[in-house]
């Protein structure tokens, strides 16, 4: 190996929100005008020093690049965007700092909407939507990253800059407004591909000897480009790039699936390093048996992404090993890696003090997963027999979790086995719209998705009541109050369908895992979901069972206050699962119809309760679609399978509702509709209810929820465009399908906006009405 290959141990990119929110804190209060740029500067700079300092503690070399500087204050996709200098030409008037207008991209100020968020990849993280045209003037911006290398060499560290790369960039950008008819952002590569070299050559002149360029485009097949075009198109990317010589070593990354296929082709490129995820991933088994692998990668280092980079498990550290022993033993030069940037799992297992003990010593955050990394390059370089410690203590800890109380209890596998088709199946939608004549539902009818507005004081009530300054009996009053508040409020406004408001739930998920047996919820385990914002995943370890009803007291209550009725709420299993941290050791599937049992009989306990609609929602159904074709059917198989089961034991009388959060549905219609649901609402304001064609086409004949008030602003929307929102559903969807609601919950909201906004909903619902 020459002096300039990487060193055996790397992970793809590290958290940085700060082990206890560091930068959240610090980004909010320049925001808000507390601290200045600057000081906001030096909080950033103390935190990636930190990093660097903690990421070489934990056994990764300082020197070779294996150390990634992968920071961003709010986004790496917007991080690009100002790297490129693909500032929207909307935003052109924008004045201020390179950071400044960086927090106006992504926020938006009184005269430019911000970029649109979108999620990444398959996962919970959003990122910011570069918008591109014709006229996009790309310019090379390297400051942020050269002064970073700069911080990284001044601490004694040789670190990796880490930029998303130029195809997936532009196939996650969109055509900005006024582009021309068909233009697509792709057409421009080669332009960026140019301004990549420059921020190259720059890196290379301040002394980067290695750079990542994240290609995580290569293992989606949803994106606009068929894999085999995505891949030209790197080859394209690349084979220019590769062929600068003022350039530090390229390292390609594909995280988030599998690129075996790709694999040999990204090798043979003018690029010296190759990242392959190989826990969602594989390798080429072909390839690897007859030496072609191998000679692909004659000169091209495999970083091998064995460290789980989406889960918070300990590594099966014998198997990664025997995993790495095949590449070596193949030819290849083999780095030990993770599959993919460790920022969707949590900083260090060590701050969770409270977590029941046994349950921690089977868990790896980001730092323990570095530590693993480091103890299988050790093995990689001396063999395996010099981390033979390492690898029975992990046999030990994996054997004690399989064997563990509570991870396998016969009872609950016993039903979720014996479930069948016929408990996913309700009587036929026909006749359950006739048993539900007798909840006098209106056509038009309106409602909201659940959720009221949080407001402080009730984040205030709940916090005094986890430190236990105020008892349950003084806090279940409180929420009794802020129920029958919110029920005589949407009486006022005059609401057909009326919701408890939520106020007792910290969090749609993270409300269930603490009531849910199999699961436990972490003190500090915050990762970064957009910008600013973090959530904390429970931890899904064992079979899940309920054992005590979860919310019937506060629908019931809130029932008793009213004639029409109030919807039970509920978080469907696939969304339980998608925002939690799950067991890897069996199928999602199984995991799935656990939790979709113990949603039925809460649904049951509630219908006992006296109520007769219940909303299960599913805000991640789409989320979670496998970014392979093809193991699309089969998840959508199982995860509409575990919506049914949740539901499917409801009478005929019972209407259930569900909830998805977005509107690009074409892809999942036909899921949608297998949900078997009576009425679905869903997101549709901002896009002026396009969403209505497509459902027509489809003869869609359920009830729909198109949202005609977008509740991401905190503007409030007229009568009558709302009203022109009605109009433009009721055009394609007949009135008695038709529901009226808002996009989504309003818990983000304040109270005066929503109740003018929902004041105006109500009107338009009426005026419509009356068009009839
Ligand atoms: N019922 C939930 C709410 O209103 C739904 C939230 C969501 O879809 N993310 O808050
Ligand atoms: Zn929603």
């Amino acid at each position: 190996m020459t002096a300039a290959s990487l060193p055996l141990a790397t992970i793809a990119g590290y958290p940085r929100i700060g082990r206890r929110r560091e930068l959240k804190r610090a980004v909010e209060a320049f925001w808000a005008g507390r601290i200045t740029e600057e000081q906001l500067q030096q909080t950033a700079a103390e935190l990636r020093a930190a990093t660097r300092a903690r990421l070489v503690e934990l056994g990764l070399p300082a020197e070779g690049g294996a150390v990634p500087e992968s920071f961003s204050f709010y986004d790496q996709v917007l991080d690009a965007t100002l790297a490129l200098g693909a500032i929207p030409e909307r935003f052109a008037g924008v004045t201020g700092s390179d950071l400044e207008t960086y927090f106006t991209l992504a926020r938006g100020d009184k005269a430019h909407q911000p970029l649109e968020m979108t999620k990444w990849f398959d996962t919970n993280y959003h990122y910011s939507v570069p918008e591109i045209s014709e006229r996009t003037a790309f310019s090379a911006n390297p400051k942020a990253l050269v002064a970073q290398l700069g911080e990284a060499r001044e601490q004694g560290i040789e670190a990796r800059p880490v930029i998303v790369g130029p195809v997936t960039y532009l196939l996650l950008a969109k055509a900005a407004d006024g582009a021309g008819e068909g233009f697509d952002p792709v057409s421009r590569l080669d332009e960026v591909v140019a301004v990549y070299a420059e921020l190259l050559a720059a890196l290379a002149a301040a002394g980067a000897t290695w750079v990542q360029l994240d290609e995580p485009a290569l293992v989606s097949d949803s994106l606009r480009t068929t894999r085999e075009e995505t891949l030209a198109l790197v080859e394209r990317a690349y084979g220019a790039l590769g062929a600068g010589a003022d350039r530090p070593r390229i390292l390609i990354a594909a995280p988030y699936g599998d690129a075996s296929a790709a694999l040999a082709r990204l090798a043979k490129l003018p690029v010296e390093a190759v990242q392959a995820d190989l826990v969602r991933g594989s390798l080429p088994t072909a390839e690897l048996a007859d030496g072609s692998l191998a000679a692909a990668f004659e000169g091209t280092q495999l970083v091998a992404g064995v460290v789980d980079g989406r889960n918070i498990w300990r590594t099966d550290l014998r198997e990664a090993a025997a995993t790495l022993r095949s590449l070596a033993d193949a030819g290849i030069q083999t780095v030990v890696g993770t599959s993919n940037n460790l920022q969707h799992v949590p900083h260090d297992v060590a701050d969770e003090a409270k977590l029941d003990a046994k349950l921690r010593s089977w868990l790896a955050f980001a730092d323990q997963k570095v530590e693993q990394v480091a103890v299988l390059a050790r093995g990689l370089a001396e063999g395996e027999e010099a981390i033979e410690a390492e690898l029975a203590e992990v046999d030990r800890v994996l054997a004690d979790r399989d064997a563990a109380e509570g991870v396998r209890v016969d009872a609950i596998r016993t039903r979720a086995a014996a479930a069948g088709d016929a408990d996913r199946t309700r009587v036929s939608e026909a006749d359950r719209r006739e048993a539900q004549h007798g909840l006098n539902i209106p056509a038009l009818a309106t409602t909201t998705i659940g959720s009221f507005p949080q407001t402080a004081e009730i984040r205030n009530a709940r916090a005094s009541f986890v430190r236990g300054e105020i008892d349950e009996a003084a806090y279940d009053g409180f929420l009794r109050e802020e129920i029958a508040r919110v029920i005589a409020l949407q009486e006022e406004i005059g609401l057909d369908v009326l919701v408890h408001g939520e106020a007792e739930r910290n969090d749609m998920v993270q409300y269930f895992a603490e009531l849910l047996d199999g699961f436990a919820v972490t003190e500090h385990g915050w990762v970064q979901s957009y910008g600013s914002r973090a959530t904390r995943p429970s931890i899904l370890w064992g079979d899940v069972s309920r054992p005590a009803p979860m919310t019937v007291r506060w629908s019931a209550y809130a029932q008793s206050l009213t004639e029409r009725p109030v919807k039970g709420m509920l978080t469907g299993p696939v969304t339980i699962l998608a925002w939690s941290f799950v067991r890897d050791d069996q199928p999602l599937s199984d995991t799935a119809s656990q939790v979709a049992l113990a949603l039925r009989d809460e649904i049951a306990d509630l219908v006992d309760a006296g109520i007769s609609i219940v909303q299960v929602d599913e805000p991640a159904l789409r989320e979670l679609l496998p970014l392979d074709r093809d193991r699309q059917a089969a998840y959508l198989d199982w995860s509409v399978g575990a919506f049914r089961l949740a539901t499917g034991g409801a009478g005929a009388d019972v209407q259930i509702h569900t909830h998805l959060c977005y509107s690009e549905f074409g892809e999942i219609i036909d899921a949608v509709d297998g949900l078997d649901a009576d009425v679905t609402s869903i997101e549709a304001a901002r896009s002026r209810m396009d969403v209505v064609e497509p459902l027509g086409d489809h003869g869609y004949s359920r009830g729909i929820g198109p949202g005609v008030y977008d509740i991401h602003s905190p503007r409030v929307p007229g009568v009558d465009e709302q009203t022109e929102l009605i109009r433009i559903a009721a055009a394609r969807i007949p009135g008695e399908q038709l529901w009226v609601n808002p996009d989504c919950g309003l818990k983000t909201r304040g109270y005066d906006e929503t109740v003018a906004s929902l004041t105006n909903l109500v009107l338009a619902a009426k005026a419509v009405r009356a068009e009839a």
